[in-house]
């Protein structure tokens, strides 16, 4: 494939630059103006801002009513509320999931995502429909984004005979993730659930990814319990801890050594500061060295109206939930989006250096807290060098 040039672009609001793209990959960044003439420009920037493609590192495409006409939300007051509200919206729902999925993703790439991580509902209600249905949208959409599942016991691992065998063959599928939930909130039973989960990640070679909601000192034991397995077991920089709320109850001197630990053990705390719970602090960790990163959880779904599928507005949402406003600040947030996903998800050759994969977004900012404030839908989106999405479009037939 000939090379190919995105010319007089501003990598994070540095210097302007023209990018060499070859093979999917970035393969040269020149001063702007020196590429050589004769290689075929793929965009004209015009000096604006040259960003990573997004990483969206929580969501339940699975679960989403998108591209559905508007449903208002009939979901009760409680947990086991909206898991039986759940399951009475998608069964009575004609929509086949790729018809509601399938659009989310598009609409989320046209954003500027290009990374995911789905969990993805693995219990006896759905059987393996959820999963066979993910797989093939998976396979759909392979050639422009890279799209992790996590098998997700979203109604009990215990508490429901039968989850675990599903996880199983969820994993045996191809589904890259274990996943996880309120191993005492739900299951009731935390050691024997986080020995499970922690088996099934051994025995199939994978990563985990737990919804801990469980609040105040339970939850920070069972953290500092998923701290003690990722050690024992050796699955370090493998385990991300979702919205871990516990951790907004304590002090920040309080938490200290549990963030060192949770820092020299590579496990990411996932949250996707939401302003109606405590939440872990961000800054605070991130100081210690914990990565953190995010996502929109669910979008348009039995459980929430809410949602845009847009990882700068997260960003923004974040900067709001903690009262930031400083450019390093807004940076922050920004970095919780992309290489803070990144290092959460493992991704390979992330990021703007030469080598990396050509998965950009480029918009109108001076820089990254004037794209975080502004979130301008002027978005061009580059997925292995080709452009896939424009000003909110998605183009691929
Ligand atoms: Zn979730």
């Amino acid at each position: 494939m000939p090379s190919t040039v995105i010319r007089n672009v501003r990598p994070l609001g540095g210097a302007a630059v023209d990018v060499v793209l070859h093979d999917g990959r970035i393969s040269a960044l020149l001063p702007a103006g020196s590429a050589a003439p004769e290689l075929a420009t793929l965009v004209d920037g015009q000096g604006q801002l040259l960003l990573p493609a997004l990483v969206e590192s929580h969501v339940h495409f699975d679960k989403t009513l998108w591209a559905t006409p508007w449903r208002p939300n009939s979901a009760g007051p409680t947990r086991n509320h909206r898991i039986s509200n759940e399951h009475t919206v998608l069964k009575d729902f004609q929509v086949p999931m790729a018809e509601r999925a399938g659009p989310l993703i598009e609409h989320c790439i046209a954003q500027g995502s290009l990374y995911f991580r789905s969990h993805l509902d693995t219990q006896t209600v759905w059987g393996l429909k959820h999963v066979q249905e993910m797989l093939a949208l998976r396979e759909k959409y392979r050639h422009l984004i890279e799209l992790q599942l996590v098998a997700f016991p979203q109604g009990g691992l215990l508490i429901a005979p039968g989850t675990l065998a599903l996880m199983e063959q969820a994993l045996e599928l191809g589904v890259d993730v274990v996943g996880g939930i309120d191993p005492a909130g739900i299951d009731r039973d935390p050691i024997r659930h986080l020995e499970k989960i922690f088996e099934l990640a051994t025995r199939y070679r994978r990563g985990i990814d737990i919804h801990l909601h469980d609040l105040g000192e339970l939850g920070r034991w069972e953290i500092e319990r998923i701290a003690d397995m990722t050690e024992a077991m050796g699955l370090q920089g493998q385990v991300v801890i979702s919205h871990a709320y516990s951790l907004g109850a304590f002090a920040p001197a309080e938490l200290m050594p549990l963030a060192d630990r949770l820092a020299a053990l590579g496990i990411s705390i996932m949250s996707c500061a939401p302003p109606n719970v405590s939440v872990p602090p961000v800054a605070m960790l991130r100081s210690r060295g914990v990565n953190v990163c995010s996502g929109s959880d669910g979008i348009r779904d039995a459980w929430s109206p809410m949602g845009s599928g847009d990882m700068l507005e997260r960003a923004m949402l974040m900067a709001l939930r903690f009262g930031w406003s400083k450019d390093e600040e807004l940076e922050m947030a920004f970095d919780v989006v992309s290489q803070g996903g990144a290092r959460a998800l493992n991704l390979q050759a992330y990021g703007l250096d030469v080598g990396c994969q050509a998965n950009l977004l480029l918009l109108p900012a001076e820089n990254i807290a004037e794209a975080v404030v502004n979130r301008s839908p002027q978005r061009t989106v580059i997925s292995r060098g080709q452009v896939v999405a424009k000003d909110g479009i998605f183009l691929v037939a």
